[in-house]
């Protein structure tokens, strides 16, 4: 198939091209694109049985700058990612749902990494759109006041627990998986999450990278990996999982 570049125009935007763009990208020619109305799509989505990625529409024509096209291809790429390379169905074995929440999230952050890191080795240009997505994703979730440097319940991805912990995880799996600086915007520098934890990075380092780096080139289950990247936690930080 010949390469297609995807044109940072807004004449690009349509359902045919991204579409078009999506088949060269996966090689899978039933796949289609839609654009969705924002209302009734807030975040880009696949569905897998039917192959089809859905996008909100509003993005293109609210705010057509260089940004808004490199965040679509970088979205529109990572649901491909997911159609290529994730199992369709996961059971849940019965001793993981207690912790069913916190595996949640710490499994799709996992997974979100394997699976652009291994279209990115396949389609090397998308490396950098991909660290381009997350490093601006991270700048809006900052953005949203008041922070403070307690545990934050409720806030950003990783929800009611440990803000802190959990996104000092975050931090690390970024900053070694998809070399993205995770730079607060000025005037949140003293909430650092990862500053309040204690020997985090020694911990990734020795425990977590031997778990991950298997993981991440692999299709070893990530809700396993999941599993065992909580029980480090547990053993490391019982206070934060007793309260
Ligand atoms: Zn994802």
């Amino acid at each position: 198939m010949d390469t297609i570049i995807f044109k940072y125009s807004p004449d690009f935007m349509t359902t045919h091209n991204l579409t078009e763009y999506a088949r060269y990208i996966t090689g899978i020619d039933d796949i289609t694109v839609e654009l969705a109305d924002k209302k009734l799509c807030k975040n880009p989505y696949v569905d897998l049985v039917n192959k089809i990625i859905y996008l909100p529409k509003t993005d293109y024509f609210d705010n057509l700058d260089i940004d808004i096209f490199r965040i679509t291809k970088a979205y529109l790429c990572h649901e491909c990612a997911h159609l290529m390379y994730q199992e369709e169905k996961c059971i849940i074995p019965e001793e993981w749902r207690n912790d069913f929440l916190i595996l949640r999230k710490i499994e799709n952050t996992i997974e979100d990494l394997r699976i652009e890191n291994l279209l990115g080795n396949e389609h090397k240009e998308l490396r950098d759109d991909f660290k381009f997505l997350i490093e601006y994703l991270w700048k809006e979730q900052y953005a949203i006041p008041p922070l403070d440097n307690d545990t934050v319940m409720g806030h950003g991805r990783f929800g009611d627990f440990s803000y802190d912990l959990l996104g000092s995880l975050y931090w690390l799996l970024q900053k070694r998986y998809r070399r993205a600086e995770l730079i607060p915007p000025s005037g949140c520098n003293n909430l650092l999450p990862f500053k309040t934890i204690k020997g985090i990075d020694k911990l990734f380092e020795n425990e977590f990278v031997p778990v991950l780096d298997i993981f991440i080139n692999t299709k070893i289950s990530s809700w396993e990996t999941a599993v065992k990247m909580l029980n480090i936690l547990k053993k490391n930080y019982p206070e934060i999982f007793e309260a």
